[in-house]
């Protein structure tokens, strides 16, 4: 029995959901399960008229663990691939703990109350994951994700030992709106408005937001000014990348970006505690998440590309040795294919991989892991023939 449920209907869930479907030989029946039935049933209904393949829909509400529990076991499903939002991973993982069910999400887990992404709740739950005698997939996506695997693969086939790991995140997409967030505001503000952190000789090292930035010229995009932020792959590298000296990572951000997000700030819309406004309590940047234009939205409208990688300097051989490793995406070329852009395209056809490598049997285990814990060749074999073709530059 391969049965798998796929919680959250948005736009990422879009991609990996077509992408499974497009991979039906390694599923059984698929479903699809989100807060809003309705947004399941549009993509359902999609995939019916492009593949002639029915998957199931149904509506759940993952921040009760006794819902999605009925759920799977309604469903029989051997897997649950979480991507709704990452402050439901827990309960989604309680209820894979409860049914022994596989367990794979793309994101790590931030507090509602704390702007502070971290994986310890989800590691927490290794113990129970071992007992249960299921696997977790934890980070599937792309960053985190395959840039997990691009430093695993360096790790495993191309370096002797790896010293300095630069991750770099260029989205030079362009949608046409004043201002406007490639995924989830609540998440993309808060995570650039922090302060950065790096890691360097067994410490972590904090600096205000965008203190540090270069330029780094990317193939296929351009030079782009880059913008030292903290992004949680990092906490898992540091942990399984031997002999590292240091790991930073890198996002671009135009100016007029910038701006916009400063002037939110000083207002106080990326506020996460509670305002009072005539007699009700609201969120300031839950009001702004409903005010800016819907990430799914952008798809139709946005041309340009994206460019992720990790620039790796370590040892081979006794000699010094420097690789990019990245991938390109046309956010246009994705939404051509799946009706979504690139920014939902290149995680949800990791999520999909790691859900297939899990179903296919190539990746076991009983616990919760990251994915640089894994051989990193079947996945990279799969970016190569799922739609994110890397390459390797020596530099
Ligand atoms: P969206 O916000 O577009 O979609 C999230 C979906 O989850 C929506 O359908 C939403 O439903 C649903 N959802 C939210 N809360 C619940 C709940 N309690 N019960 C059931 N469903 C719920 O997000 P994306 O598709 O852009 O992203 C999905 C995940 O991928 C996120 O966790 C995000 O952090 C992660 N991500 C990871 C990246 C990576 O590279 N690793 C990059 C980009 C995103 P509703 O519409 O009702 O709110």
């Amino acid at each position: 029995m391969k049965n798998l449920l796929i919680i959250g209907a948005g736009g990422v869930s879009r991609v990996a959901t077509k992408k499974c479907v497009m991979n039906i030989n390694s599923f059984g029946s698929i479903t699809l399960a989100s807060r809003n039935i309705n947004k399941c049933k549009i993509i359902a209904n999609e995939i019916q008229k492009e593949f002639g393949i029915k998957i199931n829909t149904a509506q759940v509400d993952a921040d009760h663990t006794s819902e999605v529990i009925k759920l799977i076991k309604d469903t029989k499903a051997s897997a649950v691939l979480n991507v709704a939002l990452p402050y439901q991973d827990l309960s989604i993982m309680d209820a894979c703990i409860a049914t022994k069910t596989h367990y794979i999400d793309t994101a790590n887990y931030e507090h509602p109350d704390t702007a502070k992404f971290e994986y310890k709740e989800q590691w927490a739950r290794s113990e129970e994951f071992k007992d249960a005698g299921i696997l977790g997939l934890l980070g599937s996506g792309f960053d985190p994700g395959v840039t997990n695997i691009f430093c695993a693969y360096a790790q495993q086939y191309l370096f002797d030992s790896i010293e300095y790991i630069d991750i770099l995140d260029c989205n030079a997409g362009d949608h046409g709106y004043a201002f406007a967030t490639n995924f989830n505001p609540e998440i993309n503000l808060r995570e650039v408005s922090s302060n950065g952190r790096y890691w360097e000789d067994g410490k972590w090292i904090e600096t205000k937001p965008l203190e540090i930035s270069m330029e780094w010229d990317y193939p296929e995009v351009g030079v782009k000014d880059s913008y030292l932020l903290y992004h949680e792959e990092m906490e898992s590298l540091v942990k399984h990348i031997k002999g590292l000296k240091r790991i930073r990572f890198f996002m671009t951000f135009g100016q007029s970006y910038l701006t916009h997000m400063k002037c939110l700030e000083n207002v106080g819309m990326l506020r996460i505690d509670e305002v009072e406004v005539d007699g009700k309590k609201i969120v300031p940047i839950k009001l702004l998440k409903e005010l800016l234009p819907d990430p799914a939205s952008l798809g139709e409208r946005t041309v340009g590309k994206t460019n992720i990688g990790c620039v790796i300097e370590g040892i081979k051989d006794g000699k010094p040795k420097k690789v990019y490793i990245y991938n390109v995406c046309d956010h246009q070329e994705c939404f051509k294919e799946t009706g979504a852009q690139a920014v939902s395209y290149t995680t949800g056809v990791p999520a999909m991989i790691g859900t297939k490598l899990i179903f296919d049997e190539l990746y076991k285990g009983k616990g919760v892991f990251n994915l640089e814990e894994f051989d990193a060749k079947p996945f990279m074999d799969e970016l190569m023939v799922q739609g994110l073709p890397w390459k390797v530059k020596e530099l």
